[in-house]
C-alpha cells in the first residue's frame, strides 16, 4: 500500500471554497479521497476541480453548526482551514472583532473536532485531524489581536487534543503556514512596503502559494504521518528559521 495515498478515504476541509482550503481539497483528491467541499460560499467551483466530491454548506460563524454533519457520513479526515482575520489598533480594536475570530478560528474547531472524534470513536474507525494554524501560532503579530490569540489557541488544543486522542487512534496535528497569497493576506500584499519587508524576511524568496501547503496536508492525513501527533509544521518558505 502507498502510505502517502488516502484511497478509500474521505476527508471533510472547511473553507473549501477559496484559497488554501481549496488548495487542499483538490490534493487529497489528487490523492484519491473522496472529499466533502465545506463552506458558507458554494464550494461548487471546488467539486468540479475533483474526481469524486460533493459540497457542504456550513458557516461556522456558528460554531456549533456542524454538530450534525458527522451522524450522516462515515469520514477519516478533518480539515479546520476555516479561518477569518480582522486587522485594527489593540487600543481601537472591538468586542465584535473579538468575538468573530475566536469563533471561527478556536471555538468552531474545538467543537468540529470534538463531534468527528466522537463519531470515530462510536464507530471504532481510525481519523486524522489537520488544522491550519499561523505563524501566529507562534509570534505576536501587529493589529491583529483576536487572530493571535486564536492561532496560539489552535496550537494549544492541537496538541491537548493529540495527548487524549493519540492512543484512541484519532490523530492531531496542525500546519503553521507563511505568509500566503490568499484573501487574507490582500490588505498586506496591498501596501507595498509591507509585501516587500515580508518578501525580504523570507528565506525562499517568494511569497508562497495554496498549492505550496496542499500536500503539507495530504501527508499530515495519510499513513506516512502515522507516529506523528501534536506537532504544528511550519510551512513557511524558512521563515521561521530566519
Ligand atoms: P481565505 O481565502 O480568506 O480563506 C478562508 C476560508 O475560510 C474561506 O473559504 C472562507 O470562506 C472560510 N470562512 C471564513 N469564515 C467562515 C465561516 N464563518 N464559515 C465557514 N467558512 C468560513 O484565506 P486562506 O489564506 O486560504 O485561509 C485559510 C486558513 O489559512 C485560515 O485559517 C487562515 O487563518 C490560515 N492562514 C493563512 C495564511 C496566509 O498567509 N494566507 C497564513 C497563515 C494561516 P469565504 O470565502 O466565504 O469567506
Amino acid at each position: 500500500m502507498n502510505p502517502f495515498s488516502l484511497a478509500g478515504k474521505t476527508a471533510l476541509v472547511t473553507g473549501a471554497n477559496a484559497g488554501i482550503g481549496r488548495a487542499i481539497a483538490v490534493a487529497m483528491g489528487q490523492a484519491g479521497a473522496h472529499v466533502i467541499c465545506a463552506g458558507r460560499s458554494a464550494c461548487d467551483d471546488t467539486v468540479a476541480l475533483i474526481d469524486s466530491a460533493e459540497a457542504l454548506h456550513l458557516d461556522l460563524a456558528d460554531p456549533m453548526a456542524g454538530q450534525g454533519v458527522f451522524a450522516g457520513h462515515a469520514i477519516d479526515i478533518l480539515v479546520n482551514n476555516a479561518g477569518i482575520i480582522r486587522r485594527a489598533d489593540s487600543t481601537d480594536f472591538t468586542e465584535e472583532d473579538w468575538d468573530a475570530v475566536m469563533d471561527v478560528n478556536l471555538k468552531a474547531v474545538f467543537f468540529l473536532s470534538q463531534a468527528f472524534a466522537r463519531a470515530a470513536f462510536a464507530a471504532g474507525r481510525e481519523g486524522r485531524i489537520v488544522n491550519i494554524a499561523s505563524l501566529l501560532s507562534f509570534q505576536g503579530g501587529i493589529r491583529v489581536p483576536s487572530y493571535t490569540a486564536s492561532k496560539h489557541g489552535l496550537a494549544g488544543i492541537t496538541k491537548l487534543l493529540a495527548n487524549e486522542w493519540a492512543a484512541r487512534g484519532v490523530g492531531v496535528n496542525a500546519i503553521a503556514p507563511g505568509y500566503i497569497e490568499t484573501n487574507n493576506t490582500a490588505d498586506l500584499r496591498a501596501d507595498p512596503a509591507r509585501r516587500q519587508a515580508i518578501l525580504d524576511r523570507i528565506p525562499a524568496g517568494r511569497w508562497g502559494q495554496p498549492e505550496d501547503i496542499a500536500q503539507t496536508a495530504v501527508f499530515l492525513a495519510a499513513p506516512a504521518s502515522r507516529y506523528i501527533h501534536g506537532a504544528i509544521l511550519s510551512v513557511d518558505g524558512g521563515w521561521m528559521a530566519r
